[in-house]
C-alpha cells in the first residue's frame, strides 16, 4: 500500500515523500485509513519505533484547517525531549502546508517565547502536561477550539504521575472533540483513561500486547553486582562500533557510570532530569549526530526518543517496572533494523528476567561476558576493517611519504601489516590478557570468590610505607600484571601485608621476588602464607616474617617521610609498572570510595577514535 492510496492531501505526500518513507508502516495503514474515513477516538496499541508519530500526524494534519489560527489539535507526552521531537516531525510533515504552525510547550525553557508563540497563532500544540498546565492558569492558552487531543505514550504519562495533570487539562479541551491514545503498553490506568474520557474508542495494534520488535534480540550477562560496570566496559569494548543508550535506575547511578566511562576515555554522557534544559539539548545533539557512542539515561529523560540506528540498549539495571523494559528496548531495532537488548543483572534478578520474558514474549539468551581473548579480537578486526577503509588523503601526506618508505624499506608487506596491527593491539592484549572472568562460576557466592582456590600472601610493605588497601592493591597488581580483581582480603599492617590472589597465579607474584623491584631502597619481598587473615594479626605476626625486624631496628628511622616522599605521591604511582596507555584505567588513579572498581581497562584507539577531534571521524563513519 502506498501513501496516495491512503488519501492524503498532496502537501502532505509531497513532505512524506521529502522524508524518504517510501510506504507507511502497518500502524500508519491502519489509522490513516481509520481517521481519513471517520471522526473517532482511537485507542492504538503501538511500539514506539513503529512510525506512530506519522501515525497521528498526518491524519492529524490532514483535517486541519490552516486558514484559521486557532489551537485545533493538542498532543500531550511525558517528557521534554520527546515533545520537541514530536514538534520537529509534524513541522516536517505540515511543511507544504500554507499557514500552518507548530509549537513545543514544555518546562525547562522560558514561558514568554511559549507564551508569544501561541499569541502567534498555531494550529498544534505538543505539550508536557506540567507546564501546559501553568499555560492554562496564566490563560495564555485558549483550548475551547480543539477538536483532536493526542495522548502519546500514555502509560508513560501515567507512570510519571501525570494521572491528575491529565484530568485537568481534559477537562479544559471541549466535549465535542475527538482523543486518540497512543500507548506501548496497556496498564490499568490507561484502560481508565480510555473508559473516563473517550466514547467508543476504536481499537489498533500493531503486533501483540507488549510484545517488542522481531528483529530485537536480548541478552542477558550474569554477574556479580560488583562487576556490573566491568561488564558494561567489556560490551563497550566488545562492539567496538556501540551506539547504544546505557539505562540505568536512578539519577545519580546514571551520572556516576557516564563519570566513570568518560574518565574510562569512552565516548558516553549523561542524561537525566537533574541537568538544566540546555545541558540535555546539548548532549541529545551530540548523541543524534553520533559525536557521542553511549548515552548513559534514565527512564524518563530517555522516554520516546528518537534516533535513528541505535545499535544497543543496555540495562545497566532492570527497570523497576518490568514494563519499562519494552519502552527502553523500543529505542533499537526501529523502522526495521535490527538491534540488541543486553542486561546486566546479578543473579538476584534471575526472576524478572523471567517477568519480562512474560511480557516481551520472548525468550533472552543468556550470554558470556566476552572475555579478554574475545574483546581483542574484536577490537583487532575492527582495526583491520578501519585501516582497509581509511582515508588516505593523498596531497597532504605526499610529502612525508619518501621517507618513510625509506625508513621502513626492510619490512615486507606482512612484516609492516604485523607492525602497524601491533602497534595497536598490544596495548588491549596486554590489559586484557590477565582480565578475569566476570561471568558468575557454578557455586561462587556473590563478594566472595566462591570454588577458586586462593593462595594467601605475606608482604613485607604497609602503612609505614604509604600504602593503605588501594594502593596496596594497585601496585601489587601493576606490578604482578594481573588484574586488581585478583588481589584481593587486603589486610595492610604498619610495617607489613597480608593479601590474597587465586591460586594459579602465585608465579606471578613469585615472580617480584626475582624481579628486585625496590621501593625506597628497600626490596619488595613477598612469601606464601599459610596464616588466616585474623591469625596474622600485627601484634604477633611481626616476628614470624621478615618485617618484624624493620620496626624495631630503625630501617625505617625516617617513616614520616617515607610515607609523604614514597610511594604514594611518587612517579612509580602514575607511572605504574605497565607500559602505555594502559594506565588511565589501571587503577593507579584514586578511585571513587565504593564505586566502580576499575581496574577492567579499555582502550584500544578509544581516544583516537572517539576522544578530541577524533570524535568527527566518528560522527562521520555513520557506521
Ligand atoms: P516513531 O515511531 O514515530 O518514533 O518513528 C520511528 C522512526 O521511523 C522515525 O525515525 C521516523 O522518521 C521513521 N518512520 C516513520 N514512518 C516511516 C515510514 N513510513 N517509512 C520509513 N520510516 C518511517
Amino acid at each position: 500500500m502506498t501513501f496516495q492510496e491512503l488519501g492524503l492531501n498532496s502537501d502532505l505526500l509531497k513532505a512524506v515523500t521529502d522524508l524518504g518513507f517510501e510506504s507507511p508502516t502497518p500502524i500508519q495503514q491502519q489509522t490513516i485509513t481509520l481517521l481519513s474515513a471517520q471522526k473517532t477516538d482511537l485507542v492504538a496499541l503501538a511500539q514506539t519505533g513503529t512510525g506512530k508519530t506519522a501515525a497521528f500526524g498526518l491524519p492529524m494534519l490532514n483535517v486541519i484547517d490552516c486558514e484559521s489560527k486557532s489551537v485545533q489539535a493538542l498532543i500531550l507526552a511525558p517528557t521534554r525531549e520527546l515533545c520537541v521531537q514530536i514538534t520537529n516531525d509534524i513541522k516536517n510533515y505540515g511543511k507544504y502546508l500554507k499557514g500552518f504552525g507548530v509549537t513545543a510547550i514544555y518546562g525547562g525553557a522560558r514561558i514568554d517565547g511559549q507564551i508569544k508563540d501561541i499569541k502567534r497563532g498555531v494550529q498544534v500544540v505538543a505539550a508536557t502536561p506540567g507546564r501546559l498546565i501553568d499555560m492554562i492558569e496564566r490563560r495564555a492558552i485558549n483550548l475551547n477550539t480543539v477538536k483532536i487531543v493526542v495522548l502519546d505514550e500514555a502509560d508513560e504519562m501515567l507512570n510519571m504521575g501525570f494521572k491528575d495533570d491529565l484530568d485537568i487539562i481534559l477537562k479544559e479541551t471541549p466535549k465535542e472533540k475527538n482523543t486518540w491514545l497512543f500507548s506501548a503498553t496497556m496498564p490499568k490506568e490507561v484502560e481508565r483513561i480510555a473508559r473516563n474520557y473517550m466514547s467508543n474508542p476504536m481499537e489498533l495494534s500493531t503486533g501483540k500486547k507488549n510484545e517488542g520488535a522481531d528483529n530485537l534480540e536480548h541478552i542477558y550477562y550474569m554477574v556479580q553486582s560488583r562487576d556490573r560496570y566491568l561488564a558494561l566496559k567489556r560490551v563497550a569494548d566488545y562492539y567496538p562500533e556501540i551506539f547504544g543508550i546505557v539505562f540505568c535506575r536512578t539519577k545519580a547511578e546514571t551520572q556516576e557510570v557516564a563519570d566513570s566511562l568518560i574518565k574510562d576515555g569512552y565516548s558516553a554522557d549523561a542524561l537525566h532530569g537533574d541537568l538544566s534544559q540546555s545541558q540535555r539539548d546539548f548532549v541529545m545533539k551530540r548523541f543524534r549526530s553520533k559525536t557521542l557512542q553511549m548515552l548513559v539515561a534514565t527512564d524518563v529523560a530517555a522516554r520516546g526518543i528518537d534516533v535513528n540506528d541505535v545499535t544497543h540498549v543496555i540495562n545497566y539495571n532492570l527497570p523497576e517496572d518490568v514494563e519499562n523494559y519494552t519502552h527502553r528496548t523500543g529505542r533499537t531495532a526501529r523502522a526495521g533494523k535490527s538491534g540488541i537488548a543486553i542486561a546486566i543483572i546479578t543473579p538476584k534478578d534471575s526472576g524478572r528476567i523471567k517477568d519480562i520474558e512474560r511480557i516481551i514474549k520472548k525468550k533472552f539468551e543468556k550470554k558470556s561476558v566476552p572475555n579478554g581473548l574475545e574483546v581483542c579480537e574484536k577490537q583487532l578486526f575492527n582495526l583491520v576493517h578501519k585501516l582497509h577503509n581509511v582515508e588516505v588523503k593523498d596531497e597532504e601526506i605526499e610529502s612525508f611519504l619518501p621517507a618513510i618508505y625509506d625508513e621502513l624499506k626492510d619490512l615486507s608487506k606482512e612484516e609492516l601489516i604485523k607492525r602497524v596491527i601491533s602497534e595497536e593491539f598490544n596495548r588491549f592484549h596486554e590489559y586484557y590478557q590477565n582480565a578475569p572472568d566476570l561471568n558468575i562460576q557454578k557455586g561462587a557466592v556473590d563478594g566472595a570468590f566462591g570454588n577458586h582456590r586462593t593462595t594467601r600472601f605475606f608482604l613485607n610493605m604497609g602503612h609505614l610505607d604509604g600504602f593503605n588497601i588501594n594502593s596496596l592493591k594497585d601496585f601489587l597488581a601493576d606490578a604482578a600484571k594481573v588484574h586488581q580483581r585478583m588481589v584481593f582480603n587486603v589486610d595492610v599492617k604498619n610495617s607489613f601485608s597480608f593479601f590474597e590472589t587465586e591460586s594459579k597465579l602465585v608465579d606471578n607474584f613469585m615472580a617480584l621476588n626475582s624481579a628486585d623491584i625496590e621501593f625506597n631502597n628497600r626490596k619488595v619481598s613477598l612469601e606464601v602464607s599459610n596464616r588466616k587473615m585474623k591469625e596474622g594479626g600485627e601484634g604477633r605476626g611481626g616476628g614470624g616474617y621478615k618485617g618484624g625486624d624493620r620496626r624495631e631496628g630503625g630501617g625505617y628511622r625516617g617513616g614520616g617521610d617515607r610515607r609523604e616522599g614514597g610511594f604514594r605521591g611518587g612517579d612509580k604511582r602514575e607511572g605504574g609498572f605497565r607500559s602505555g596507555g594502559d594506565k588511565r584505567d589501571g587503577g593507579k588513579r584514586p578511585r571513587k570510595s565504593g564505586s566502580f572498581g576499575g581496574g577492567d581497562k579499555p582502550s584500544f584507539n578509544r581516544e583516537k577514535s572517539f576522544g578530541g577531534e577524533k570524535k568527527k571521524g566518528f560522527g562521520k563513519s555513520k557506521f
